[in-house]
Formats: C-alpha cells, structure tokens, sequence
C-alpha cells in the first residue's frame, strides 16, 4: 500500500513539472512576431496541435520567395511542435507538370524540412470539392454560368462601380444540377459555361462578386490525365484542402489578404471538417531578382538563361548551384524576419548571409585569376618543399600539402612597377610575405619586347616561415601557387543579372536584363583541389567564395562557379 502512495505522488509530481515544461516551452514560442503571436493565442485558447502547410503550384522550380514561405510554414510548425504539410496546388493543368514536382521536393529536402507524412495534392479533392460545389448549388449558393469570360469581366465592374447580375444567375437548382453535371461529362467547350458561387455582386471586394469556382478545361493532367473536364478555382480548391487537411493556419503571402473573406465564405457555407485560419505576411524581394516563376520561365524560353538551375537565378537550384547553403539560406530568412511590409531588401544582405557561412566552414585554397611568373633566385630549379597548411586557419579541418618551389605563379595585381602611397603588395625592391610561406623580396622586373612586365624576380627570406622577419616589419601578404604543380580551373563569375535594383517592378522586365551576367576564365589553382567534388565550396584566399559546379565539374575538368566576393562595402543594410 505504502508502495502505491509512494509511486502515485511521484507520478503527480512528475506531471505538475512536465505540465510546467511544456507552459515555460509555450512561453518562448511565443516570441518574435505576429504569427506567432497569434498562434500563441490559438493554442491557449483551443488547446490545438499546429498543422500548417507549404503549397506550391508545381508551375515552375522554386525560388527565393518561396524559401521565406518554406521556412516560415515549416519553421512554425516545429516551433509549436507542430507539422507542415507539402501540398501541390494542382489546380491548373495547362502549366503544371511532374518534373517540377519533383524538382520542389528536392529543393525542399536540399533546405532541411521534413513534411508530414505523404506528399499532399489539391487533386487528391477533387472528387470532394465538386460535391461540394453541388453542395452549394442546393443551397442556392452557386450557379452556372453561359456568359464568356469576357462578358463575366465587364459585368464584374471596377473598386468604384458595382457589378453587375448575370441573367443566368436565378437558374434553377435542377437545372444548375443538370448542367455541372453535364460540364464534367465533357459535353460543353471551354469558355461556355463556368460554375460561379452566387455572393454579391455589390460587394466592395470584387472578389466576392460571383467568383468563378469551376471552369471547363479538356486538357491532360500531370497526375489524373483526362478524368477530370472540369477544375476548381485556386480560391475554391485552397481553403477546402486546407479544411479536409486540418491546416490550423493557412500562412500565406499578402495578396491573398483580399482573398480571405472568400476563403472564409466558403468555409462558412460548406460542411467542411476545420476551419483553418488564414494569415498573411509579406513577400521576400531582394534587389536585382525576379520571384516569379513565370518570368524566370520567360528568361528559359528565351535562352536568356540556360536553365532552371542557372547560377545567375535566384531559384533554389540555381542558388546551391552557385554556392549558397542552406543555412546560409535560413539565415537570410530570418535577417529579414516575418513583416506585414512590402520592401526590397538590399540584395547584401543575401551576400552576408552566405559569406558569413563560408567564412566558418569553407576549406582555403590558394587560386591565380591573372597570372604572372615569380622566379626565386636564391633557391635550386630542383628545390621542392611541401608545406603543410592547415585547411582551414580557425578551426581544424586537416592539412593541406602546399608544394613550395623556384617558379611560381602570383596575380598580376598584386604588382605595381610604379605603386601609390600605401601600397603594400609587391614593387621592385619591396618585400611580401607569400601567404602561408616565406617573406621575399623583389629585385628584377623582367619586361617583354612591348615593354611589359613579363616575369618577377626574387630572394627568399627563409628564416621567416611561421614567424616574423628579425630586424624589419612585413605589411603586404600575395597569394601563389606553383607553376609546376598548379591545376588549372574553369571559373565562373557570375554579374546581376539585371541592370536595375527592382526588376520586378516593370511591366517590360526583358528590357533591363545584363547581357553580361556571366564571364567565363581560366585559372590556376594549388593542387589539392582536384580532389575536390561537385558542390564543395572553397575560399580561394584574398578572391572569393567558390563552389565547385554541380553538374559540369569532375576530375578531368575542374568548374568553379562564384559564389560570393571575400568583402563588400558592409555598412548600410538599407530597407530593413
Ligand atoms: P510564382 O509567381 O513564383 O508562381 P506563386 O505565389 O504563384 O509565385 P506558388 O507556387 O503558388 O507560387 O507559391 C507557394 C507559396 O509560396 C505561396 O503560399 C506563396 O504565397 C509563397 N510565395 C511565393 N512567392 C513568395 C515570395 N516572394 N515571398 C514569400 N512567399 C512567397
Ligand atoms: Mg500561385
């Protein structure tokens, strides 16, 4: 018995500190803003398990735009312990097609995010969405339409007129019954008849004036073919998976802000299972970017670009092409942190993010972009010294053999036969310290027969690797690679790939495009990187941040794209 008494008080006193866990976990939840905020409130009040959801049109690959809505919509959910859904809002046969749902897939996983259980489709619906629609119609709340798309756009007036009734919209329910069912057997043309809910044609939101739900379209479908002629609305699809889902909040961007009060008529007027919440936030726009897929398919179409996965995109593939992380990705995230304010966000901040990424975890390496050749004189054509340098200078990441000899490469600009004040690379008499080796000074230029400089002659101090130099001070470091053992690389650098800061803006967007946007050269680097893979990114000390290709780099062709420059002029981060 005593045993009994025993168990049962450490049971309850197990639960009271668990019950305060979990109040203390809800409490910093609760932080940060608005969304979270309101879910906070939510969950106090209906004592609910967070479901959200990410849903895609499978129109295109994923850009920028829909990281912010990726990680928002999953970054919620595990906040609140909670789950996100993926869900292709399949809604629109005409564009929609299997390699990009795979593509979103991969994009998504690539970023970190798990979703719930199965991939989700609004197709998966469709069977329960058009009983609702006949739902409506024996309510009295939905009709068939015969007036063209034109006329249903004349009708429909403007934010200062009024609409006007369509004289089918007093059609019976039989009849209305009659002709949706005749609409999906496939026995009328597109355009001649649509299913339009019966609202208000008053209504100050024009999107309440007898929306059009269903619309007839004879084409094949990426998942279901040709079973179905007819296809939901988005604004009739949307709200009705989320409720079949039970999405406890809808997130989405602020243009569907005017589309709420639909989305909540139609949840008000079907018997559906939930009723999500819908909340909005505002778009991620970065400088010099389109976040639209329909245009960066334009830039495909047009050759403009090479493909989906073009380094110059900002699509997800093109950005890990390019270099970027993940988490340089999330970080970017949530420096420009969940508003309810449009702005462009100054397209540095999207640099910093991935080079301060870089910057920690990126193995170095030694690369020549302009090459020249340095001879040592004071050391034998057959000398040879491997230096063993670590990979990375603040956190160990191996060792890398960097061979030291008689001819080597430096770049071009970091001599100066005739330098200004505070330069304090190389110049006829001056002494640098070859990165990660000795200190040398410069006693001959040799010049070609036009009189420009053709090779570099030097000492070497060889007392000073690892320390500094007895008697005299070094300001000026160069980077060098051996010539016998460089490898040669293919980079890519990459411009904007517009001339303007907000393309999207424009109604003529094509005109502003940078036909420069890409340049391709050749390059040395020290030879531990061809050992490198696809996708490993280095910094090539005092260059830059580069990542070798994805899919063009291999052992026999070494590709680097650029990522990112070393520096940037970091000071104004303008629009936030
Ligand atoms: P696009 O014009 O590129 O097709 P979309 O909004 O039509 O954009 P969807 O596939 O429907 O693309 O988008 C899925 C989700 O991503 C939506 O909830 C949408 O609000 C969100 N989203 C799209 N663009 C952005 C953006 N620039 N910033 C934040 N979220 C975005
Ligand atoms: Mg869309």
């Amino acid at each position: 018995m005593d045993l009994f008494f025993i168990v049962k008080k450490y049971i309850i006193i197990y639960l009271i500190i668990l019950n305060q866990l979990l109040n203390i976990n809800l409490y910093f939840m609760k932080k940060s803003n608005f969304i979270s905020n309101q879910i906070y409130k939510d969950i106090k009040k209906l004592n609910i398990k967070i479901l959200t959801r990410f849903p895609p049109e499978p129109n295109g690959f994923l850009h920028i735009g829909h990281i912010k809505s990726i990680w928002i919509n999953f970054g919620i959910a595990k906040k609140f312990n909670g789950q996100c859904n993926l869900r292709f809002d399949d809604t629109n046969p005409s564009i929609e097609k299997d390699i990009y749902v795979k593509a979103i897939q991969e994009d998504i996983k690539w970023l970190g995010f798990k979703w719930n259980g199965q991939v989700k489709y609004a197709s998966d619906y469709f069977e329960q969405i058009y009983d609702w629609s006949k739902y409506l119609i024996h309510n009295g709340k939905a009709y068939v339409d015969d007036l063209s798309y034109k006329e249903i756009h004349e009708y429909r007036g403007t934010l200062t007129k009024p609409g006007i009734n369509s004289p089918y919209r007093n059609r019976s329910v039989k009849e209305n019954i009659d002709l949706i069912e005749r609409m999906r057997q496939g026995e009328f043309l597109e355009g001649n008849k649509v299913l339009r809910a019966k609202i208000d044609m008053s209504s100050p939101n024009i999107n309440l004036r007898d929306p059009i739900i269903y619309r007839i379209r004879n084409i094949k479908h990426h998942k279901l073919g040709y079973k179905w002629k007819i296809y939901p609305s988005y604004d009739f699809a949307h709200g009705q998976s989320d409720a079949i889902e039970g999405i406890t909040h809808s997130i989405c961007t602020l243009e569907f802000e005017d589309h709420r009060p639909l989305y909540n008529w139609f949840l008000n007027n079907l018997p559906v299972p939930s009723k999500p919440r819908q909340i909005e936030f505002a778009r991620l726009n970065i400088q010099y970017t389109i976040t639209s897929k329909r245009k960066i398919k334009l830039l495909i179409d047009l050759k403009i670009v090479n493909s989906w996965d073009d380094p110059r995109l900002s699509t997800i593939s093109g950005l890990r092409r390019r270099g970027y992380t993940p988490e340089s990705l999330h970080k970017l995230c949530e420096m420009t942190g969940i508003t309810r304010s449009n702005a462009i966000i100054n397209i540095k901040m999207q640099y910093h993010a991935i080079r301060s990424n870089l910057e920690e975890k990126a193995p170095r390496a030694m690369c020549i972009i302009k090459p020249i050749k340095l001879i040592i004189t004071n050391i034998d054509k057959k000398y040879e010294e491997i230096l063993q340098i670590p990979i990375h200078p603040k956190k160990y990441m191996g060792i890398r053999n960097i061979p030291f000899n008689k001819e080597l490469w430096i770049d071009i600009d970091d001599f100066m036969l005739d330098p200004p004040n505070k330069f304090y690379r190389l110049t006829l008499g001056n002494k640098v310290r070859l990165r990660n080796a000795y200190v040398i000074t410069c006693n001959k230029v040799v010049f070609d027969k036009n009189g420009r400089v053709y090779n570099l002659l030097a000492n070497v101090d060889f007392n000073t690797l690892g320390v500094n130099p007895k008697g005299y001070k070094i300001k000026g470091v160069i980077h060098w690679v051996s010539i016998k053992h460089g490898v040669f690389l293919e980079i890519r650098k990459y411009n904007n790939l517009f001339k303007i800061e907000d393309p999207e803006k424009e109604k003529n967007f094509l005109d502003y495009i940078n036909y420069n946007s890409i340049e391709i050269i050749k390059a040395i680097g020290e030879p531990y990187l061809k050992n490198a893979l696809p996708e490993n990114c280095y910094q090539f000390e005092r260059v830059g941040y580069f990542c070798a290709d994805r899919y063009d780099h291999n052992k026999e062709k070494l590709v680097f794209n650029k990522t990112v420059n070393l520096k940037d002029s970091w000071n104004n981060y303008a629009n936030i």
